[in-house]
């Protein structure tokens, strides 16, 4: 039987339009769209009247405003609600159909599908991201933003003037970061700017499989992405210096291993060729480790890159198109409904924590 080749952005193209035209198939116009979005507020489109208590019939429901049958004031629909300032609804409502559904699209793709500019589309993300932020439980792990750092390529207004966007990072960590946080913070500076590596040649993977004997092994099963002190590392293993150190050279010549200002030691950057030999790393790590995978894998495919600033916003998304236990239809919608107004001012005020959340389930 011949294998089939797929394409994988051929395949993404596919699955969007076949999303959309699902859509357009329950949401033709905008019309229909704010007619949705009323009687998501008001069963069988009764609107009560905010001074009188009048209980009025809605008879165009697509309309902003109503005037009280009885005291003639005037009814703004859609008040005190997340949908307040909402012109058109069809963006709105197409953003959600598709995260949840788990189909990813990125904002330049939904501002063509529903005729908006680009940044309206961006703006309808980010508020639908606050509002799924808000509904991060107790599972969540906190992750130091500066493991993100590879995804940092646009700029913002945190952006310090004339500079790369990444040092927006130093920007956020100089304000408040504490010591045991400023290596890991150099380290992944120093990692994202760099050119990237070749991969190992085949006679070098040999010698390394060759070199890399039970002592190696250990040392890698130890290691995750957040410095361990030499020490430590020392009395984990139980080995003798000079088995330590023998054992820790051969690891570093395969940039298996990554020693760090201050004797510290990391997982270097050759180092997922050696999964196999690391089966117990602290649960947490690994976790952590998963979700920042997951995450740039997310942003790769959807963004190219993204700025510091809204790097929480992003995580939140990622989160909801991701994690189809709890963002099954009709959840991001409800959680919409259930919320308050989202505000341009807080979308411009927002910046991302040094210590960024990320819900457990992102790492399954
Ligand atoms: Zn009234």
């Amino acid at each position: 039987m011949s294998k089939k080749v797929v394409n994988p952005r051929l395949q993404r193209k596919k699955k969007i339009e076949e999303c959309w035209a699902k859509f357009l198939k329950k949401h033709p116009d905008e019309k229909s769209c704010s007619i949705a979005a009323c009687k998501m507020f008001y069963k069988d489109l009764t609107v009560p009247c905010s001074a009188c208590g009048f209980a009025n019939k809605c008879s165009e429901p697509d309309k902003r405003n109503l005037r009280c049958q009885k005291c003639k004031k005037k009814i703004w629909i859609l008040s005190g609600t997340f949908f307040r300032k909402v012109r058109r609804f069809k963006p709105w409502l197409a953003a959600i159909w598709f995260i949840e559904r788990g189909v990813e699209v990125s904002a330049a793709e939904l501002a063509r599908l529903a005729e908006v500019a680009t940044s309206t589309a961006l703006a309808i993300f980010k508020k639908l991201s606050v509002v799924v932020e808000s509904k991060m439980g107790k599972e969540i792990q906190f992750i130091p933003s500066a493991k993100f750092i590879k995804a940092f390529l646009r700029r913002s207004r945190e952006t310090p003037a004339g500079k790369h966007p990444r040092e927006e990072e130093t920007a956020a960590f100089s304000k408040g970061g504490n010591k045991s946080d400023r290596i890991l913070h150099e380290h992944q500076m120093h990692r994202a700017n760099r050119p990237p590596r070749p991969a190992l040649t085949q006679a070098e993977l040999d010698l390394a499989n060759q070199l890399i004997g039970e002592a190696e092994k250990l040392i890698l099963s130890l290691l995750t992405l957040t410095p361990t002190r030499f020490d430590e590392l020392l009395l984990q293993t139980g080995f003798s210096i000079n088995q330590f150190s023998a054992a820790i050279t051969n690891l570093e010549l395969f940039e298996l291993v990554e020693r760090l200002p201050g004797d510290q030691f990391i997982l270097g950057p050759q180092a997922d060729l050696s999964h196999s030999h690391r089966p117990q790393v602290p649960a947490t790590c690994k976790q952590k480790d998963d979700i920042v995978a997951g995450f740039l894998d997310f942003v790769r495919s959807n963004y190219r890159g993204l700025s510091r600033k809204y790097l929480q916003c992003y995580v939140a998304l990622y989160w909801a198109f991701a994690d189809k236990k709890t963002w099954k239809k009709g959840a991001v919608l409800k959680a919409c409904i259930a919320f308050r107004e989202v505000t341009d001012d807080e979308l411009i005020t927002y910046v991302t924590p040094l210590k960024v959340a990320a819900p457990s389930a992102l790492a399954a």
